[in-house]
């Protein structure tokens, strides 16, 4: 048995091969560039009007001639002279010898006479040519992280695909002949199987939204041999739930040694999900997880999900934790890591759930943080900082 800082160094010392692809910004949230990306234009591509008003020579005096409308989108340029004013709205090109946009607030039409209230500075309200980037420069580099701004970033500069991390393509293998699926009504002894939906909705969550293939499989050696072989010869990341406690149906461990898989670690000095088991065959990654859900998805969030994030080609992969001040006082006479499905306030504040047990799944619904209790921990006082684990943004 090793301890959850231990677990967590072996997951973390993997080297991994990041593999890159070219995806559509539109498949690229969350993603991370793998080459940097070089802007093709200047932006803005021309003198834009950052104002509605009017494009104008600057100078002293207060009376101009409006002798043109530039609309935004408009192409046609037009040559200006002193003292004439152009009307012009915001993102409509300005003329190129207008140096000022003056807002129309300030401006009092009559006819075509303008009278200028209050001239701004010169070169007021023009975005200039390139301003923002100039066509050759980088636009951003390779490592940065693919938001919802930087995706717009890149497509006002007209980027349609980008070179990216590979996320990792990702087997599921579901173990336990009490599993049934949902949709008919349930037989005595059985139970709904939603580990592998559950395990669909975290890896979503952690922006593999395809490559996943999922295999069910009875607490059977041999079938289970043959499923795993299936699943490593096409996947970088096998997740296995259930089978992998030292019950007699329990087969996992067995079948993944005969399929060479190498152990790296096996039972975590933790609670929820003690039976885990970490192991590599080549350069696909393996976690069994133990079967009770909210193991299964505890284990996913503190040492699955970073292995992803890795992969993605993340620097910092692990969720946030953050301190807290516990709203009440907890109890670790386990010697063990304990997780605790926890809400945690606006105000900084952590309040273990009722209901921690890890076949339920109700408080995890409600939940949106873990509480850490470190094994030498063996009492926290209420108001005292404790460590969370952030299960949302
Ligand atoms: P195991 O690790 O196989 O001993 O399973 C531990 C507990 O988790 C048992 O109560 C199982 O019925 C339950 N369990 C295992 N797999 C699933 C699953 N895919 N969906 C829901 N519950 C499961
Ligand atoms: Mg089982």
């Amino acid at each position: 048995m090793i301890s959850v800082s231990k677990a967590l160094h072996v997951i973390n010392s993997q080297a991994l091969i990041l593999r890159e692809e070219e995806v559509s910004l539109n498949d690229a949230l969350g993603a991370v560039l793998s080459k940097d990306v070089f802007s093709a234009i200047n932006m803005p591509p021309f003198r834009q009007s950052a104002m509605d008003g009017y494009a104008l020579k600057w100078s002293e005096e207060r009376g101009y001639q409006l002798t043109y409308e530039s609309q935004a989108g408009n192409a046609n340029s037009y040559t200006l002279k002193n003292k004439e004013a152009v009307r012009i709205f915001t993102g409509a090109l300005v003329p190129d010898e207008a140096d000022t946009v003056v807002m129309q607030e300030h401006v009092e039409q009559t006819g075509k006479e303008l009278s200028i209230q209050k001239m701004p500075s010169k070169y007021a309200n023009i975005r200039e040519t390139g301003e923002q980037i100039q066509a050759g420069d980088i636009a951003l580099k390779k490592g940065a992280v693919l938001n919802a701004a930087a995706i717009g970033f890149l497509t006002c500069l007209g980027v349609q695909n980008v070179s990216v991390y590979r996320r990792p393509k990702v087997g599921i293998l579901v173990t336990g002949n009490e599993l049934q699926s949902v949709g008919s009504p349930l037989r005595t002894g059985s139970i709904y199987e939603s580990n592998s939906t559950m395990l669909k909705a975290a890896l979503h969550e952690s922006g593999i939204t395809e490559e996943i293939e999922i295999l069910r499989v009875s607490d059977d050696l041999e079938s289970t041999k043959a499923c795993i072989k299936n699943l490593l010869e096409k996947t970088d990341l096998l997740l296995i739930s259930g089978g992998i406690s030292v019950g007699d149906y329990d087969f996992v461990k067995e079948a993944l040694t005969a399929n060479q898989v190498d152990e790296l670690f096996y039972k975590v000095n933790q609670k929820p999900g003690k039976p885990l088991w970490f192991g590599r065959k080549g350069s696909t990654c393996v976690f069994a997880l133990p079967g009770n859900p909210a193991s299964v998805l505890t284990c996913f969030y503190v040492y699955v999900y970073p292995l992803i994030q890795k992969w993605k080609g993340y620097q910092n992969s692990s969720l946030e934790r953050i301190f807290a001040k516990c709203t009440s006082k907890l109890q670790n006479k386990t010697g063990k890591t304990i997780f605790l499905k926890a809400a945690l306030s606006q105000k900084g504040e952590a309040t273990p759930l009722q209901g921690q047990s890890s076949a339920m799944m109700h408080t995890y619904a409600l939940s949106n943080a873990l509480i850490c209790v470190p094994e030498e921990k063996e009492s926290i006082e209420v108001g005292e900082e404790v460590e969370c684990i952030k299960l949302t943004p």
